[in-house]
């Protein structure tokens, strides 16, 4: 039987960028797991500068279309009080973009293209033989058996849902992200160019889930008409581009993320609530981050030496951290809505918003990411 230096579990969009990157290197790698290509994921993702660079040197993210990836030049956030607003610009990060929104079904069938054509990479339908195995099978991770007795996922429910779908807009986008931050929902706005150029969104709803639930089985006109209300119609009108897809918001993280001859990638470490658009980030940022381990050891360490994924894990430990404990917070401090939280919340933002040297350094981490 053939033996593999890594066994990939999971083709999302983590297991393949981890696949294509560990070839790169070398590897020899078996990718287990079913491409979601093709599918019916309306998402799109906000994605770093920091994970266009990862993509990039994969050689999958110019071959992209244009029209399934939009820069985004402002972000403008509201909170449930006038007056109460954050923007953040490209041109004072002194950055070409904040970041790009791109489309999760053009990313997906990018990555199946380039797997493609890696040698190093063998598709496989069962596991394998392989010295470590990496586990990106996403929040389903913390269902398997075997992993079971090597870690614990604490997750918790936040009790929201969270509504995903193509708008096209009266008013041309101009690149600006727009969020609104209030209790009980968090809307998110991003500019996107499909299906129809400078006035699409991708919509991003967070919401409570009986809530939600009435939103989907509302009928079109009812759900833009409520949209169009949370926007408080900045966009102006608002009509519905695709279907409505929903996600349970659970969010929680894995105590272990490495032992003897296994590691944890992407969301099977650790989920965070999708208000930041972090989550995938976070995920690309591992898949750097472990291959850079991985390609840095020492001759004599096999790719599934404890020690070795341990200096991977220690590094990915911080910055999962602070973005675990600064989507929680805000979820917590935009989910209360009595009257003091409320004040403190938005006076906060105003205050932000006036400290630009802070807001720098904000941007900075997402930017970072
Ligand atoms: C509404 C919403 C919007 C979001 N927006 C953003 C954003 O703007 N920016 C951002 O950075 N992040 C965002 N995220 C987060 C992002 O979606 C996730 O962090 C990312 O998809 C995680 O990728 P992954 O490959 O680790 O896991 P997944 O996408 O969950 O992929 C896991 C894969 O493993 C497969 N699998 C599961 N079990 C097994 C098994 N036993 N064997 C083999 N394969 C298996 C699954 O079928 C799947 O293909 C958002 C999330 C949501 C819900």
């Amino acid at each position: 039987m053939r033996s593999f230096d890594v066994q990939v579990s999971g083709a999302g969009i983590v297991g393949k960028s981890l696949a294509l990157s560990l070839a790169a290197i070398g590897l020899e790698v078996a990718l287990r797991g079913k491409s979601a290509a093709g599918g019916d994921d309306v998402r799109a993702y906000a994605l770093s500068p920091t994970s266009i660079a990862l993509l990039g040197r994969l050689k999958v993210w110019d071959t992209i279309v244009a029209d399934a990836r939009t820069a985004v030049h402002d972000i403008v956030v509201r909170g449930d009080a006038d007056g109460a607003v954050l923007e953040f610009s490209a041109w004072q990060q002194r950055v070409a973009e904040l970041a790009v929104i791109t489309d999760a079904q053009a990313l997906e069938s990018e990555l199946d293209a380039a797997l493609r054509f890696a040698t190093r990479v063998t598709r496989v339908g069962d596991d394998v033989a392989a010295t470590l195995v990496a586990h990106c099978e996403g929040r389903a991770a913390a269902t398997l058996r075997p992993l079971g007795e090597a870690t614990t996922f604490a997750r918790s429910d936040t009790g929201q849902r969270a509504i995903a779908a193509r708008v096209v807009a009266s008013l041309p986008h101009r690149h600006v992200a727009r969020q609104w931050f209030r209790s009980p929902d968090v809307l998110a706005l991003l500019p996107f160019d499909r299906p129809e150029r400078a006035r699409s969104y991708a919509l991003v709803w967070s919401l409570p889930r009986e809530r939600a639930e009435a939103l989907l089985a509302a009928d079109a006109v009812a759900f833009e008409r409520e949209l169009v209300a949370a926007a408080d119609g900045e966009v102006g009108a608002l009509a519905l581009a695709s279907e409505r897809g929903a996600w349970p918001l659970v969010v929680g993280g894995a105590d272990a993320w490495s032992g003897p001859g296994w590691v944890l990638v992407g969301d099977a470490a650790h989920v965070v609530h999708p208000l930041a658009g972090q989550g995938l980030n976070l995920g690309l940022a591992d898949v750097a981050a472990l291959s850079a381990v991985l390609a840095a050891r020492e001759s004599w360490r096999g790719v599934g030496d404890e020690r070795l994924l341990r200096r991977y894990e220690r590094q990915r430990a911080a910055p999962t951290w602070a973005m675990r404990q600064m989507t929680e917070g805000l979820l917590r401090l935009f989910a209360d809505p009595s009257a003091p939280v409320r004040e403190l919340r938005n006076n906060g933002m105003a205050l932000v918003n006036r400290v630009p040297p802070l807001k720098r350094w904000l941007t900075a981490r997402a930017l970072d990411s």
